[in-house]
């Protein structure tokens, strides 16, 4: 049996008995069994390098040993593991400690609302506090947004594969091109204000306007600063709420522990989720600006409201951000990804059309959209998981958890360069052969 009639055997249960919508694991073709930090083992012992991080559920890694210690004293000490909404020791300490770590040093003043604990539950849940707040029903979302898979965060989804899953008409929100969507040279605030000012443009006042400051499903596009700034301001002028949807950017993808830290915007609504939970375990938050806050008790409620070893990990995870250290050091090594990036488009220029994103959270647009699939396919085979993103899948994206070691790192950007080598000469020798068989074909 070769090795690959072996891996398909070993995915033969998950063939036979799991639904065909199941994805990652068609991509990624083998068993996993152990992970730590920024590694992950399959049942035959390979090692690979793990640049996906659980899709942005792993900024502090695989198995983070302080964490895991404190999940197992929690369970030792028969700690309350679920209970629904109820007041916790867990939950009080991870409230402070959120509070004292992340907000007040930040200026931030925010109510927590802990909605379901996945990214499209908080979604959820600021669209409606949206909605209730300002009592009107339209929202304002951009091209190439992903905000989930549920019939509200949906309906704010630019992708029209995911869209048509609805299976019913998707409505109550307005798509407005998100920045650079023109190009450079068009700064498309303008036109969502000249929209929203128009009585005549056939656009409901929206109650809010969702967004991601860098779209990391629809393929690594940035706002700038001055962009968010002009949509914050244009949203205090209609009496919109500002969402911003920072359940893969936050806790520290961008570089910061808020992706909107830099560009001075106080959105009224955050939605985290993701590594908020510390250990890939499910936690989601929505912050709320107080005097939004207007819910009735129980009027948005749901079983899985703030899981306690949630509660437990991300406290501990919250050590990351006790000092400026760990934000210095995400730096310094997002610009050694940022190198390897820019030399990469610089030497394959034919290939590359862009390097995209920030922080930990970066990427290679190609200009024939299927080599970023390519990429990543040869990638895995040689020891390295990594994924696409952008509506033609174009984008080649890298982000390692925030802690991977600088040699691990080195190590994952040089399988992926050897990847990369291997795809180009592939497709060129594909080329060539095409372009003998025309020149036969023509000469026949
Ligand atoms: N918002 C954003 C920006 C996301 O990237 C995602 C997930 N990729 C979601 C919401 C939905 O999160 P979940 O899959 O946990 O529902």
């Amino acid at each position: 049996m070769n090795q690959m009639q072996q891996q398909t055997d070993k995915l033969s249960v998950f063939e036979q008995m799991e639904s065909e919508v199941r994805s990652y694991c068609r991509s990624f073709r083998t068993v996993f069994t152990k992970a730590s930090n920024a590694k992950m083992w399959d049942v035959n012992g390979k090692c690979y390098i793990d640049f996906f991080a659980g899709a942005g559920a792993l900024n502090y890694g695989h198995n983070d040993s302080n964490i895991r210690t404190k999940l197992i004293d929690y369970l030792l000490e028969d700690g309350v593991a679920h209970s629904l909404d109820m007041a916790t020791k867990a939950k009080e300490t991870f409230l402070l400690t959120f509070n004292e770590v992340i907000l007040q040093p930040r200026r931030l003043n925010y109510k927590v609302m802990f909605p379901g604990p996945t990214g499209t539950n908080t979604v959820e849940s600021a669209l409606k506090t949206a909605r209730k707040v300002t009592g009107r029903t339209n929202v304002i979302c951009f091209t190439n947004a992903f905000h989930g898979m549920t019939q509200g965060s949906l309906s704010a989804t630019g992708n029209r594969f995911k869209r048509a899953g609805a299976g019913l008409q998707l409505g109550g929100t307005t798509f407005m091109p998100y920045d650079g969507y023109f190009g450079e040279s068009l700064d498309t605030s303008f036109m969502l204000e000249k929209l929203l000012d128009d009585p005549g443009s056939g656009i409901d006042l929206p109650a809010a306007v969702i967004l991601e400051t860098l779209q990391g499903e629809g393929g690594l596009n940035s706002a700038s600063s001055a962009w968010l700034r002009r949509v914050e301001q244009i949203c205090r002028k209609n009496k919109m709420l500002l969402i911003v949807d920072d359940v893969q950017m936050g806790c520290g993808r961008t570089g910061t522990f808020f992706s909107f830290e830099d560009s001075g915007i106080k959105p009224d609504i955050v939605c985290l989720s993701k590594s908020i939970g510390g250990y890939g375990l499910p936690l989601a938050l929505t912050l709320i600006k107080p005097e939004h806050d207007i819910w009735s008790p129980g009027e948005h409620n749901g079983t899985f409201r703030g899981n306690n070893l949630g509660f437990v990990a991300a406290t501990e995870a919250l050590r990351y951000w006790k000092s400026n250290d760990f934000q210095k050091d995400i730096k310094r090594k997002s610009e050694v990804i940022f190198a390897c990036l820019e030399r990469l488009a610089a030497d394959y220029p034919d290939w590359i059309s862009e390097v995209k994103g920030k922080g930990f959270i970066q990427g290679m647009a190609f200009r024939q959209p299927n080599l970023a699939a390519g990429l990543c396919a040869v990638a895995f085979n040689n020891g390295l998981i990594m994924e696409t993103s952008g509506p033609y899948d174009e984008v080649a994206k890298l982000m390692p958890p925030l802690t991977i070691e600088d040699a691990v790192l080195k190590q994952g950007l040089t399988i992926m360069e050897q990847a990369l080598k291997e795809v180009i000469e592939t497709e060129n020798k594909t080329v060539k052969y095409a372009a003998v068989a025309k020149v036969e074909v023509t000469y026949k």
